[in-house]
């Protein structure tokens, strides 16, 4: 069967060059082949995320590290920021894992804000908070500096940041926000298959993890910083991924990181203008759209133009492409566009051509 190429916002197109490194033939974990495979990477990643500290890896989506998070560093209370479903959700895995958790939810299209977060952490109540800097579902970015920053208020608060769908596209350097978890699955903005995720925790995570109890083994942060400090994983890694990774920072730091970001916004653009062409409005709030993916509104918020979105997708799947029909609640009130990972003026030109024929059908 001919491949539809993915621009639905996770899992991303995977280039054969990333395909070809990942079947790289297998080697040995606790070898010094892939010490000096993850010893190589290290620094990379450290780059990328200007950080100092190491950057683990976990063969697991975004969601092991995410649970892995609360149960290594929530002990009174954790406040949930939510915008989206999978900052919703977060609420619940907290739940899950037996931890006190309290909502701050906000209108699905909005975004978190500082002010609200501090208004709530003032009561004392919480040792730790998740935000989502890319609300992927609604197609939000959250203003991460400001909510960062106050992280100097409240020294004893746990800032788990999920960039799922952002690492990568945006400057995030960890150090410098000064947050405790930053994690990112790799088949979003990094453009691998989907099975791993990357992460840093300050080290006041890490102090914080050892002293829980009951943070279980596979996502035990202590171990990730032991094993890592030997350049391995506590537990045998998907390889391959590894493999991927590599050629892909690789790609990354031959592109040249700003030039990354600055791509990411210029065919994020490409489709903002697409939209307006055709007379949609965007969901997001105004100046708090990502610019890894477009959630174009299609009757959820008032005035705009609405059509079949299942049709459109259909018809855009006929061309070569799969798009996204919406997400949970707001699945066919909206549709998303990705343009995250490898695409290029030239790709996301060749996309957008096929949706203009595919709205001329409908
Ligand atoms: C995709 C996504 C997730 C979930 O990732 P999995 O890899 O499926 O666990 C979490 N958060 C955001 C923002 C996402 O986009």
């Amino acid at each position: 069967m001919a491949h539809i190429k993915l621009h639905i916002p996770g899992p991303v197109e995977v280039s054969e060059k990333t395909f070809k490194a990942f079947c790289s033939p297998m080697i040995g974990h606790r070898g010094q082949g892939f010490k000096d495979l993850y010893a190589k990477i290290q620094p990379q990643l450290q780059t990328l995320l200007s950080t100092k500290q190491l950057v683990y890896l976990s063969t697991s989506s975004a969601w092991g590290v995410m649970e892995g998070a609360i149960r290594n560093l929530v002990q009174k209370k954790v406040l949930n920021c939510m915008c989206g479903a999978f900052s919703d959700k977060w609420f619940d895995v907290s739940k899950k894992c037996g931890k006190q958790a309290e909502a701050l939810q906000v209108e699905w299209g909005s975004p978190i804000r500082a002010e609200a977060i501090d208004k709530k952490l003032a009561t004392g109540e919480f040792d730790a908070l998740t935000v989502i800097h890319n609300e992927t579902s609604t197609g939000v970015m959250s203003p991460l500096t400001e909510i960062a920053a106050l992280k100097k208020k409240y020294p004893g608060v746990m800032f788990i940041v999920d960039a799922v769908s952002s690492m990568t596209a945006v400057p995030l350097p960890f150090d410098e926000l000064g947050i405790d978890v930053l994690l990112a699955g790799t088949q979003k903005a990094f453009a691998l298959p989907p099975g791993l995720a990357v992460f840093a925790a300050s080290p006041a995570a890490l102090a914080k993890a050892a002293t829980a109890k009951d943070r279980g083994y596979y996502f035990d942060f202590v171990e990730f910083q032991k094993n890592a400090g030997q350049s391995m994983t506590p537990s045998t890694p998907s390889i391959g991924h590894v493999f991927a990774l590599s050629s892909k920072l690789d790609d990354f730091f031959a592109e040249g990181l700003q030039n990354r970001y600055a791509r990411h916004r210029q065919t994020n653009k490409m489709v903002h203008e697409w939209a307006a062409k055709h007379g949609f409005n965007l969901f997001p709030e105004k100046g708090f759209e990502s610019v890894t993916l477009t959630c174009v509104s299609n009757g959820a918020r008032p005035g705009g133009r609405t059509v079949d979105v299942a049709k459109l997708q259909k018809l855009v799947k006929d061309r070569g492409f799969l798009i996204d029909g919406g997400y949970g609640k707001i699945k066919g009130t909206t549709f998303r566009v990705s343009n995250m990972g490898d695409e290029t003026e030239a790709t996301m030109t060749t996309l957008l051509a096929a949706m203009d024929e595919a709205m001329t059908q409908l």
